[in-house]
């Protein structure tokens, strides 16, 4: 198998005339699941004390979990563009809104352009059947929708659960939209069910399609604020700061072992590669912990772009394994590529192919990739290797920079020791210059930029309230 593997490594540079062979060559099921605002230290096996995740933890014990997992932005719309396509956020115009917007709103003219491509449209000449469930965020237009971006069905609201009238009235507003496909079914849902209607929209898919290969996106609405859990997981959690916080974890926990329960009762265990990894770090404010990492939501500090990521695929990636080699969400596109044979996009994309990390099979040293980080449309930090660089912090107008953080030894970048390494200064600064010239940085653009997808009259998919 692992033969197989390399051989259809080596082969995605050029795109495959045809699918591999169903049987006992078809290519693996992908369940990607995507935690919104859960940190680093959010889960028991990563030192949670306030939530127990016993089913997440179960993956773990039976994959691998990596400590070094990346996203490309500290909040929703860019890290998912991201983690779909590949790219840096820049790079498909979607490192922001508008203005100071740092994420789509309702009834935004902007989203993921329709040209750029998905996992789910790289998965699906190979024959995948491909659903969305839960939160998307890249646009709310129709032409922006799921359903145009590779995935046969969507179910779900469109974006973030406190763009709506939940928990009170508030702003300009639509109320809530949930969808089926392109059709909005109900108006600002009841949020206690949501995380249980996603559970049953999933296993659904997945019995519905035991037949063939499936990827299953599954971007969860919580734990993102307000919080809500279904009443049997009221007051289940210990976390005592924030009850509301620690029991939609612990749903969240809950409906991962639903699906691995499908997975197995269906005999498809083996034959599933399953990630579980949140879009961006913890936001403290509102309950979720990044220990031992410095800041959270919204930063460039480790603690808002370096979350939860595991893997599991038995028999194929190691078991027990902890990890911390580096790896980051754009990789997730190209790994994937990789192991299922799948052509990559023809446009440039910035991940590179980290499936010999997960398969742990020895290349994995090779082609180890420097990670950038961006605030909005600013580049502000750097890391290669052990060295993480900020060279910019636009909301500190005391920064004098750059500051030099030794991530080996000082995990909450707590320590500068630019003034000790110039060497290491120096070679990160040429990283970001590269970088600079290829994504751009605050008002200069980069060559290497695509246009976001933009519509002339947007609207919202319920009415703005009657002020
Ligand atoms: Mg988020």
């Amino acid at each position: 198998m692992l033969a197989k593997l390399l051989l259809a490594g080596l082969a995605v540079a050029t795109p495959q005339a045809s699918a591999p062979d169903s049987g006992p060559d078809r290519p693996p099921n992908i369940v990607l699941i995507l935690c919104d605002d859960l940190g680093y230290a959010d889960i028991s096996c990563q030192g949670s004390e306030f939530q127990h995740t016993p089913n997440i933890d179960k993956l773990a014990e039976e994959g691998t979990r990596f400590t070094s997992y990346y996203v490309s932005s500290g909040v929703c719309t860019p890290s998912r563009a991201s983690l779909l396509t590949g790219c840096y956020p820049r790079r498909v115009h979607l490192d922001r809104g508008d203005g100071d917007a740092w994420v789509l709103f309702p009834g935004h003219h902007k989203g993921l352009h329709p040209d750029e491509v998905t996992i789910a449209e790289v998965l699906k000449p190979l024959g995948y059947a491909t659903a969305c469930i839960g939160k998307w965020h890249l646009g709310d237009q129709p032409v922006f929708l799921p359903t145009r971006q590779g995935f046969d069905c969507y179910f779900g609201i469109p974006y973030s659960n406190d763009m709506g009238q939940t928990p009170k009235p508030r702003g300009n507003y639509p109320k809530t939209p949930l969808l089926r496909d392109e059709q909005v079914i109900e108006e600002e849902p009841d949020q206690r069910y949501l995380t249980r209607r996603y559970v049953d929209e999933a296993i659904r898919f997945v019995r519905e399609h035991a037949d063939q290969p499936f990827f299953l996106y599954w971007p969860h609405t919580f734990p993102h604020w307000p919080h809500y859990s279904s009443p049997s997981f009221d007051g289940r959690s210990h976390n005592t700061a924030v009850p509301a916080f620690g029991d939609c974890v612990e749903e969240l926990d809950w409906s991962v072992g639903q699906l691995m329960a499908t997975l197995k009762a269906l005999d498809l265990d083996d034959d599933t590669l399953v990630i579980f990894t949140s879009d961006n770090g913890g936001n403290t404010r509102h309950g979720a912990r990044n220990t031992p990492l410095r800041g959270g939501k919204g930063t460039t500090w480790e603690g808002g772009q370096r979350v939860p990521c595991i893997v599991r695929w038995p028999g194929h990636v190691p078991v027990g394994r902890v990890d911390d080699r580096i790896l980051r969400s754009l990789d997730v596109l190209p790994s994937l590529a990789t192991i299922t044979g799948a052509a990559l996009p023809e446009q440039e994309i910035d991940g590179v192919d980290r499936s010999a990390l997960w398969l742990d099979d020895g290349a994995a040293e090779t082609g180890v990739p420097d990670m950038l980080y961006y605030f909005k449309q600013h580049l502000e930090c750097v890391r290669s290797g052990r060295w993480k660089l900020r060279i910019a912090d636009t909301r500190d107008q005391e920064f004098t920079g750059p500051q030099l953080f030794d991530l080996a030894t000082d995990l909450g970048e707590a320590t500068d020791v630019a003034a000790d390494h110039p060497d290491a200064v120096e070679r990160l600064l040429g990283i970001a210059d590269r970088a600079r010239a290829e994504l751009g940085d605050g008002d200069r653009e980069g060559s290497g930029q695509r246009p976001a997808g933009q519509v002339e009259a947007a609207v919202t998919l319920l009415p703005r309230p009657k002020r």
